[in-house]
């Protein structure tokens, strides 16, 4: 089983750490564009108002303690340019190299973030 997550941040994550409890054998790969990963988004202003001194504290997990800790392969500065649902496979950038190329995969979770819709209304 192969299951490939696009985002690394809370949602992405919180799946990693859930597909792995599910099942040990499972190959796990994230990609997320950015180069930070797993970060607080929510100590952002604490580090603009100098409440959180060291960036790091915002920072605490990089990809090496996913691979230590979850056996998870995580691709920093990827990005999905497109997925093909019946073929299963994504299309990726990697923006380091510029290369692209194709990952497929059994089961995908994308943990882009999310907007909420806005409805129509006056004076919202
Ligand atoms: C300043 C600030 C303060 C906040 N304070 C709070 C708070 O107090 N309490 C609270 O509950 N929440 C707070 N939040 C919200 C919280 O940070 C978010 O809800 C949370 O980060 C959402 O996580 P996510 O994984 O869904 O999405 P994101 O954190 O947006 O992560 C999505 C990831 O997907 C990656 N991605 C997107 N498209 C692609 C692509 N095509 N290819 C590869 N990667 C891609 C992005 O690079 C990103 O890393 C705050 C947010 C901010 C910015």
């Amino acid at each position: 089983m192969k299951i490939v997550i696009i985002g690394a941040v809370a949602g992405g994550t919180s799946a990693t750490a859930k597909a792995r409890r599910n099942d040990e054998e499972a190959e796990i790969i994230i990609f997320d564009k950015d180069k930070d990963i797993s970060y607080s988004g929510c100590g952002l202003p604490y580090y603009i108002g100098n409440k959180v001194k060291d960036r790091s504290e915002l920072v605490p997990r990089d990809t090496a303690f996913f691979k230590k800790k979850y056996n998870v392969d995580v691709f920093i500065e990827h990005e999905i340019l497109g997925i093909d649902v019946e073929g299963k496979t994504l299309t990726v950038k990697n923006l380091k190299t510029e290369e692209v190329f194709n990952q497929g995969f059994d089961k995908l979770v994308i943990s882009t973030d999310a907007r909420s819709v806005i409805p129509n209304i006056v004076g919202i």
